[in-house]
């Protein structure tokens, strides 16, 4: 009997379908599906229909729900639109490789390339993003972003210093001796744990990341003063790619206070010859909200982002398609495939064409059609469907919030109130949580419970919260990021649960 993959995709939706909207698999499910697992190898294999039963009764049992479940606000993961998820299996049945630009033989680059430059469009980033690629995540977009910093800011130094090539052609250690650079150094604020991997992999290291926050109270934001004081250290060999953390992951506050600290951070950096860098891995969609009152605070923080070099940004969490999807991009295409150019393969060369090949402008070579599932989603929701989905996902947070700030039991952070930040050359609508995006951080005012309240929350399994750390002591993170949010329902399930873990108290 032949295996048929179309009844198994039938039979997976079904599945899908009866799923429950648990956050969690119940303990004794996640121990059936681990116990299942063969010891080793099979000398023999057990067949296709055998290894989808086993598939589809034994370990889908023991998956958790962030795809599935309104409810599960762990990290930031995203959902996946349906739309998404066809798109995905297309991906998957015709297996496109996505390396080379080659029109005449497979429309996939000029549909991802097509893809990118809606995205720009939905994002409202105006024009001059030549350099644009779609890579695994935002670690992988930061590392690009990091990589193009360090290139930009050495191979100016050498071109002053009369040498023509750049850091990728005589790497790191030779390029900074000849262009007497002592130092290349990351300035942020609360950077994601992402950017510190990817100055580790850039060769600049961990110890090159360096906090300016304005003050303890606002450890989010990025102080002006002190960047200016570390760019004029370019003068001694010094110098600096600066990472804006638009949507710091644990407050989900902005590095940034909008047009005006941009301009500002432009003319800094053209001046001492830094290179700007924005990690707004799930902060950037704030650009995409409705043009009404209700976010308006939110989308000027969000302006001036463009001024930027580089921007990462995750089309696997607000955008809501699966897993493995972020995007890059650069105004300096050309900085981009001076790093990533794949050379010495006639074989691989596509001829002059307006769309790079991926290979050249990426970590990978070989790669998956991860921009299909984008591309079907712009085209499915369209610019104002999706600026509700966000919508949606912000008006939760903000509900979220407002139970919690009047709560006596729970303490809505961080304490320093956030519209406080926000004072400067903007005419603020009056509107409550205006510059509360889509995460949530707060904590039990009572000591005992707090420690064990990410614990208890979870225990429920109705929904799924992170765990993290505020001002040296443990806080719980909210982090809604999926398109089946119904705003109601789920305000309510949410006060329900934090309601009733104080109940269960001692
Ligand atoms: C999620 C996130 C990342 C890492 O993204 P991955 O897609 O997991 O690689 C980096 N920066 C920020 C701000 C994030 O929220």
């Amino acid at each position: 009997m032949s295996f048929s993959v179309s009844s198994s995709y039938e039979k997976l939706r079904t599945i899908v379908d009866a799923t429950s909207n648990d956050a969690l698999p119940s303990p004794a499910a996640l121990l059936k599906a681990t116990n299942s697992l063969p010891a080793s190898l099979p000398a023999k294999g057990l067949g296709e229909a055998a290894t989808e039963a086993h598939l589809l009764s034994d370990i889908i049992p023991g998956f958790n729900g962030p795809k599935t479940s309104s409810n599960y606000y762990g990290f930031v993961t995203g959902g996946v639109l349906p739309i998404a998820e066809v798109a995905d299996n297309i991906v998957t049945a015709f297996d496109q490789n996505v390396q080379v630009h080659l029109p005449d033989q497979s429309v996939s680059t000029v549909v991802e390339d097509r893809a990118s430059s809606m995205l720009v469009e939905l994002l409202n980033l105006g024009s001059g993003w030549n350099g644009r690629t779609f890579t695994a995540g935002a670690t992988g977009a930061n590392i690009l972003g990091l990589a193009c910093g360090r290139e930009a800011v050495i191979t100016t130094r050498l071109k002053a210093a009369g040498i023509e090539e750049g850091v990728g052609e005589l790497g790191l250690l030779a390029a900074c001796l000849k262009a007497g650079v002592k130092e290349v150094q990351v300035l942020t604020t609360m950077g994601h744990s992402s950017l510190y991997k990817a100055a580790s992999v850039v060769g600049l290291g961990r110890a090159s990341v360096k906090d300016i926050p304005v003050s303890a109270d606002e450890p989010w934001r990025l102080d002006l003063r002190t960047l200016e004081h570390e760019l004029r250290r370019s003068k001694e060999g010094v110098l600096s790619i600066v990472a804006i953390s638009a949507g710091e992951v644990n407050t989900g506050m902005f590095a940034t206070n909008g047009l005006d600290d941009m301009r500002r951070i432009r003319e800094l950096c053209d001046e001492f010859g830094a290179w700007v860098h924005v990690d707004a891995a799930f902060g950037l969609f704030a650009r995409s909200l409705p043009e009404t009152d209700e976010f308006e605070i939110l989308r000027s923080k969000l302006s001036g982002i463009e001024l930027a070099d580089s921007i990462t940004s995750d089309c696997h969490k607000m955008l809501n398609v699966p897993y493995d999807c972020g995007i890059f991009f650069t105004r300096s295409a050309d900085t981009l495939s001076s790093i990533f150019q794949n050379p010495n393969a006639a074989y691989l060369a596509s001829g002059p064409a307006s769309i790079h090949s991926p290979l050249n402008v990426g970590l990978e070579n070989s790669r998956r059609f991860r921009a299909l599932p984008v591309y079907a989603v712009l085209l499915a929701y369209g610019k104002y469907e999706l600026a509700e989905i966000f919508a949606r996902q912000v008006r939760l947070a903000r509900a979220v919030s407002k139970f919690l700030r009047d709560s006596e039991e729970y303490e809505l952070l961080p304490t320093v109130p956030k519209s406080a930040t926000h004072k400067e050359n903007i005419s603020v609508p009056n509107i409550e949580f205006g510059d509360t995006h889509i995460i949530v951080l707060f904590r039990a005012k009572d000591e005992d419970v707090n420690t064990e309240l990410v614990k208890r929350i979870n225990a429920t399994r109705k929904m799924y919260v992170s765990g993290t750390r505020w001002e040296g002591r443990p806080a719980c993170r909210i982090a809604i990021s999926t398109w089946r949010i119904d705003v109601n329902r789920d305000t309510n399930l949410i006060k329900e649960v934090l309601k009733s873990i104080l109940e269960n108290r001692g």
